[in-house]
């Protein structure tokens, strides 16, 4: 790899550490503040000044100008044909945004696809019932996104008359939206000067400045988000921004970044010091819990299932579920399922052969979910609090919203012998 300049961080007393990457015998390379370092002497013919290091076109530096250049041209070259790059419909950049947070583009996409053309204008999903959005959700997980979707088109249509917010900050006033997503569509769909950092961006940016703290925590998300908005492409910020995240999404991988065919290495300090894969700096974490629950597949006379709905503010809120809940340790599962189905429901049941044995990840906890079959041993099933509740036929199961791991029990349950298969 050729010589690196690299990037100059502007530092306020309060910022985390951002490292320099050269060996201390070197001689220092003084760039003005707010300038970006630029290629070495070897750059492949770009001008150099007196010291034979490169300039941007026309001698002096606009800063950062070089690497903005190198970037918006590799992402011109390599990116991906994706349905919400072919539109500056704010209404599908918001969709997409909300769909694609924390989700691989390969996983969201059919789910972009379905929701396009399901709510095709934000009065569309304003006058959708809520368990209609969660079931054309299920399997993207983080409900709340999916919530504050529906209730943000209904607030756009109830307050606005149905007309999309342009500025951040107007974004910033719907339920959901914080700074990222707000920050994403108005530079997307209205080139707003406003630097997008989702994990990709810190990613890359960590690197680019060997950010020598942890980025999960205030100051360096602070430190990042200010380098990123020195990065940013006033003249095209909606560009810039994809190109940072595709650049996080398909090059500087979290484990073996592609430094060879990164078109920004020549300013990265990470790959001038062969450390790329130690940022972004991440305190150690305590190890994932582990859970054992045991959940009933309850069935009244006339064959039907019995199952009670999440409360809203809960994990996976408004999501349908069968009743059950953790094992204490040492706990039976078959004595576990009948305290719990008691304490959530008031009936007492009999625990009959297990259907399924279902492992799950969620972000910060794993759990193994044992299903049984259950028949009423005396009592009614109401839940404990005012949640809905139902009967449902085996086959009205498909018509509600469950989290995965409940979808996998009733598709466990569809070949499982017995009068609903
Ligand atoms: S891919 Fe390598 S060179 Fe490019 S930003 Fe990431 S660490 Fe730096």
């Amino acid at each position: 790899m050729e010589p690196v300049y690299p990037l100059q961080a502007v530092l306020t007393p309060e910022d985390p550490p951002v490292k320099n990457s050269r060996m201390p015998d070197e001689e220092p390379h003084r760039i003005a503040d707010g300038e970006i370092g630029r290629h070495s002497a070897d750059n492949g013919g770009h001008p150099t000044n007196e010291g034979g290091h490169p300039t941007d076109e026309g001698g002096m530096a606009e800063p950062h100008g070089a690497f903005r250049r190198a970037l918006a041209e590799w992402f011109e070259r390599v990116k991906r044909p994706l349905p919400w790059r072919e539109t500056s419909d704010p209404w599908l950049i918001w969709m997409s945004e909300v769909l694609l947070q924390q989700t691989r583009v390969e996983q969201g996409l059919p789910y972009f696809e379905a929701f396009a053309s399901a709510y095709p204008a934000v009065e569309d999903l304003a006058s959708a019932e809520l368990d209609d959005v969660l079931r054309l959700w299920e399997g993207l997980g983080y409900y709340a996104r999916a919530r504050n979707f529906h209730a943000a088109a209904r607030q756009v249509v109830r307050d606005r008359g149905g007309e999309l917010p342009c500025t951040r900050e107007d974004w910033e006033r719907l339920p959901g939206i914080g700074p990222y997503t707000a920050a994403a569509i108005s530079s997307l769909a209205h080139g707003e000067a406003e630097a997008v950092v989702d994990g990709n961006v810190t990613r890359v940016i960590t690197r680019l400045f060997r950010v020598d703290a942890d980025a999960a925590r205030a100051p360096a998300r602070r430190l990042v988000d200010r380098l990123a908005q020195e990065l940013l492409d006033t003249s095209d910020p909606g560009r810039h921004n994809e190109a940072m995240m595709e650049l996080g999404a398909t090059v500087c991988l979290p484990r073996s970044p592609r430094c060879d065919a990164c078109p920004v290495s020549a300013w990265c300090q990470a790959a001038a010091a062969g450390d790329a894969e130690r940022y972004p700096v991440k305190k150690k974490k305590a190890p994932t819990p582990h859970y054992t629950i045991a959940v009933g597949l309850l069935r009244d006379a006339s064959g039907r299932f019995f199952v009670q709905r999440r409360p809203e503010s809960a994990m996976l809120g408004g999501l349908w579920e069968f009743p059950g809940g953790k094992c204490e340790e040492g706990e039976p599962l078959a004595e576990a399922l009948v305290r719990e189905f008691r304490e959530e429901t008031g009936a007492n049941v009999v625990v009959g052969e297990r259907v399924a044995c279902v492992k799950h990840a969620y972000s910060h906890f794993r759990i193994t979910l044992h299903a049984f079959l259950c028949q009423l041993d005396s009592g009614s099933p109401m839940p404990a609090t005012d949640l809905p509740s139902r009967w449902v036929e085996a086959s009205g199961l498909s018509y509600l919203a469950f989290p995965r791991a409940n979808r996998r029990i009733i598709d466990a349950l569809t070949s499982f012998p017995g009068p609903w298969t």
